[in-house]
């Protein structure tokens, strides 16, 4: 059986005590290949490798670091096929969406950021007639970034590629759910020519060697996009140490349909932001919030096309929704359904588990459910569930629109469809949401700041929020 192997100081290796972890096939429900359950000795050496790169790393000329990083986006692009591939087997995700999104955004992010590198500049401030003021900003020096299983290789680079470019040397570690395709990017940086130290990666589970990287008291920074209980706990321990912190958590995020919306675009697109990865995307709409002279038509519209979509095997083209990641995560979004039902919420299709015949009989499959006749405040309506489950609510007025949207602890994305403009920047300036999307989602500039309000996270990533996050600002005042 195949063995991940970890990355730490340029070298594939082996975990230190030997041991591994089972990785499934979702779809399968079979162990298809075992990861290192690394340890924190494991995190100390790759620490250690990040602390020894990082003086030449941070001192590399900015055009050969990012014709490094651009290198390594060509290799993605010349293998996208085989880590798509990879992506659905690990994940349970569609190849066809592995193709489409998640292999090609990895390549953009490693480009965006060796680029945006090339473009940092610095600030000056002049105090008439008495001083001048320079900022520099310097490499925060070995940052550690955590990602989840959702979209592992889309989210992995996401964090690493702007804390390269920066200058930070990394190690990281990717969800063990969700392992392959970052031991598929260690291989691509070797043939890059990536110096040794420069990125490191470590596998195994979160409450070890997350744990480890979130303690080790010389990684400065900590990105982690992950669960809010996940990020509450890095919080409780970096704090006293004042590590700097980026936190990109859960949603249960509003999509807010007036009546005067255009309809197709609103049914086609909101089957989207539901069930796109089997819901698991931080950013899909859960709570559809439809005003009531069209709610009957949108609930019996949607409802029918939810039905139409074809759950399958991942691999197969005509594939809509493939498997959800674990077996525990399909326990977890099934109790969510139960839930909802002795909330009293009807369901409207779905709300099973799909049992397919041949190699995927033992996967873990669900079908796309829509669930009515929940209020706001029940549990199905403030927690997240992070699977192909949505919950549909009537509004009355634009008013109670921005009540119901913001009355969970949650506050990543929303999104908004009427063809009133005035309306959609009005309640687009109420919402208490990061990232506000208006007939459209998903619609992602990488230039633009992205991050949650209240328990959705802290800070900014993307552009140059993140080249900031991982560098540190230092004014320079010199008496005229
Ligand atoms: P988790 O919080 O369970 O895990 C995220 C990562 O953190 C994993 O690599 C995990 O390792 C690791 N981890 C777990 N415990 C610790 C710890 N004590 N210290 C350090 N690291 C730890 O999230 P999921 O992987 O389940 O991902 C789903 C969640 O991610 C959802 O809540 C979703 O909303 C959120 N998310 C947010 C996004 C955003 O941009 N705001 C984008 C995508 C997802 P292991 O897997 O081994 O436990």
């Amino acid at each position: 059986m195949q063995k991940i192997l970890n990355y730490v100081n340029g070298q594939l290796m082996p975990p230190n005590k030997g041991m591994y972890l089972e990785n499934y096939n979702p779809a399968e429900g079979k162990v298809y290949s075992l990861l290192p359950n690394s340890d924190e000795s494991d995190v100390a050496l790759a620490v250690q490798a990040g602390q020894t790169a990082f003086v030449e790393w941070s001192a590399m000329p900015l055009a050969k670091r990012a014709a490094i990083l651009q290198k390594i986006a060509d290799l993605i692009d010349r293998d996208a096929d085989k880590l798509a591939l990879a992506e659905s087997i690990d994940q349970g995700k569609p190849l066809k969406l592995a193709k489409a999104v998640d292999i090609p955004r990895a390549s953009a992010n490693m480009r965006f950021y060796a680029t945006a590198s090339m473009h940092v500049s610095s600030e000056s401030h002049l105090m008439e007639g008495e001083a001048i003021n320079y900022t520099t900003r310097t490499p925060i020096g070995v940052a550690g970034c955590i990602s989840p299983w959702n979209l592992p290789l889309y989210l992995f680079t996401w964090k690493i590629a702007p804390a390269l470019a920066a200058g930070c040397t990394v190690v990281a570690k990717p969800s063990e759910l969700t392992p392959m395709t970052a031991f598929l990017f260690s291989e691509l940086c070797i043939e890059a020519g990536l110096p040794a130290g420069v990125l490191n990666i470590v596998h195994g589970l979160g409450s070890k060697v997350g744990q480890a990287i979130v303690e080790h008291p010389a990684v400065a920074a900590i990105s982690f996009t992950g669960g809010t209980l996940t990020g509450k706990t890095i919080a409780a321990t970096a704090a006293p140490m004042f590590k700097k912190l980026s936190l990109e958590l859960g949603g249960k995020n509003p999509n807010i349909i007036f009546a005067d919306c255009d309809f197709e675009g609103v049914i086609s697109t909101s089957i989207q932001s539901s069930f796109s990865n089997q819901g698991e995307i931080c950013l899909c709409g859960s709570r559809i919030l439809v005003e009531r002279s069209l709610y009957d038509r949108f609930v019996a519209t949607f409802v029918s096309r939810a039905k139409a979509l074809l759950v399958g095997n991942p691999l197969e083209e005509q594939t809509q929704l493939g498997a959800l990641v674990s077996e525990g995560h399909l326990k977890k979004v099934m109790s969510y359904i139960d839930l909802a039902k002795q909330e009293g919420g009807k369901v409207e299709c779905g709300g099973v588990q799909v049992k397919l015949a041949g190699r995927c009989a033992d996967g873990y499959f669900v079908s796309p459910t829509v669930i009515t006749g929940l209020d706001q405040q029940c549990r199905t309506n403030q927690e997240e569930i992070f699977g192909p489950v949505v919950t549909i609510m009537p509004f009355d007025t634009e008013e109670e629109a921005i009540a119901f949207a913001n009355a969970t602890a949650y506050g990543l994305s929303a999104t908004i469809w009427t063809e009133n403009l005035k309306r959609a920047h009005r309640v687009a300036h109420q919402l208490k949401s990061g990232i506000i999307w208006i007939n459209c989602w998903l619609l992602r500039d990488l230039r633009t700041p992205f991050g949650g309000m209240k328990q959705s996270g802290v800070g900014r990533e993307g552009g140059w929020e993140a080249m900031k996050f991982f560098t540190e600002a230092k004014n320079v005042c010199v008496k005229i």
